[in-house]
């Protein structure tokens, strides 16, 4: 087994774990001052937040994976993921083992496909998202399981490219976002029905279709409220799990029942004065964002650069609100950002559903 120590001085190694959102940005930023090791088993970043524009359409693909070469100048990415992660030393699946002073826990939340990939690969994702689209296209009708941000703003993906397929969305809540204003949802409802999208809420399928998801195989699946629905293809729309399998030896006591990581107002794990978890992992009873991981990135970027200098009064993490942003294809959508005005379509628009953040993460990358 290999000890690999990446700094001149131990105590001066930041471990960032995962480069998602989170990950990257404090990465990035304390590149410039200490010694940074980046761990993350995809060959590129992916850009989950236009991954549903990149569903429907085959130009998005490329755009939603951006290599790593070139976020550190000082620093290493290294292409591997943790193991064992104990609080100054973390053990790689390639059997590396690194020790560090600081340890960044950034390894985010599983989804499921399309929202997100598990494919390390890039070119094992395109070619997901390549079939996925295949499949959608030879389907008239959709079924969407979940009618969170994610259902809805793939079935606004869908209507965008293809106005004419049939999309239903089947969520066993009685209404949708409901940490969000009455007007959000009465707005979203609106143009929904305006795209000819269905919404069956206040139920659920008796039981899952008995079809692959993703794949045009047309079913009849009933809910539990007695309706039927037909639909040639599903897809899986709900299902957020934290990562954190790797906590080991006395970080193991810090992960939760619901995988999440326990963290105190500093953004440190419970107990553990060196080690950081932020993004979806940490248990912050707040919207999992990557706005949010963008959020505790910096906290943590500060306090990192307190404790190397000596220690001092920490920077602490505050509830960011309720803010949303749900694009309906790149002409619709709307949104409520915390202290500023609603938005409607046109600055749904405006603001995320033209580019969906592709030039903003493309330049983190660059
Ligand atoms: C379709 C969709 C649209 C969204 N739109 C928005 C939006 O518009 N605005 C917004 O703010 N949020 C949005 N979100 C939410 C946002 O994507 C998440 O909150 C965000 O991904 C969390 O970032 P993160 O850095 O915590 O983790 P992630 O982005 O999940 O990244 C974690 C990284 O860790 C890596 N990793 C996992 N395990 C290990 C390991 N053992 N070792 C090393 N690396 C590991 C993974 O490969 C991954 O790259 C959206 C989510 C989805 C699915």
């Amino acid at each position: 087994m290999r000890v690999t120590n990446y700094g001149g001085f131990m105590r001066a190694t930041v471990a960032v774990i995962g480069g998602g959102y989170g990950g990257i940005a404090v990465a990035k930023a304390l590149d410039e001052v200490t010694d940074v090791v980046l761990v993350e088993p995809k060959e590129a970043f992916h850009h989950a937040v236009a991954s549903l524009r990149a569903t429907v359409r085959t130009d998005w693909i490329p755009q939603i994976f951006i290599p790593y070469d070139r976020l550190l100048k000082r620093g290493r990415v290294i292409r591997d993921q943790a193991v064992a992660v104990e609080p100054s030393a973390i053990t790689l699946l390639s059997g590396e083992e690194i020790e560090a002073g600081y340890i960044v826990l950034a390894t985010g939340s599983r989804y499921p496909f399309p929202a997100k990939t598990d494919a390390t690969e890039t070119e094992i994702a395109h070619e997901r998202y390549r079939r996925v689209q295949k499949e959608l296209t030879a389907a008239d009708s959709i079924l969407l399981l979940g009618a969170g941000p994610v259902g809805l703003e793939l079935a606004g993906e869908i209507k965008a490219e293809w106005p004419a397929k049939r999309v239903t969305l089947v969520d066993p809540a009685p209404e949708i976002l409901p940490d969000n204003s009455a007007r959000l949802r009465a707005e979203l409802l609106r143009q929904l029905g305006d795209l000819g999208v269905r919404l069956v809420l206040g139920t659920r399928l008796a039981a899952e279709p008995p079809t692959e998801p993703g794949r045009f195989a047309p079913f009849t699946a009933g809910t539990e409220s007695g309706e039927e629905i037909s639909a040639d293809l599903w897809l899986r729309c709900f299902g957020v799990e934290p990562v954190s399998g790797y906590l080991a030896g006395s970080l193991s006591a810090a992960r939760l029942p619901d995988g999440q990581i326990r963290v105190t107002e500093t953004l440190q794990v419970a107990g553990h004065p060196t080690v950081f978890a932020i993004g979806d992992v940490a248990s912050l009873d707040e919207p999992k964002r990557a706005a949010n991981a963008g959020k505790h990135a910096e906290i943590v970027t500060e306090n990192i650069k307190i404790l190397l200098a000596g220690g001092g009064d920490l920077a602490t993490h505050s509830h960011p609100g309720f803010g949303i942003l749900v694009p309906l294809g790149p002409e619709g959508g709307a949104g409520e950002i915390p202290g500023q005005k609603f938005l409607g379509p046109r600055e749904a628009s405006e603001w995320k559903g033209t580019d969906l953040m592709v030039g903003r993460f493309g330049d983190l990358l660059s």
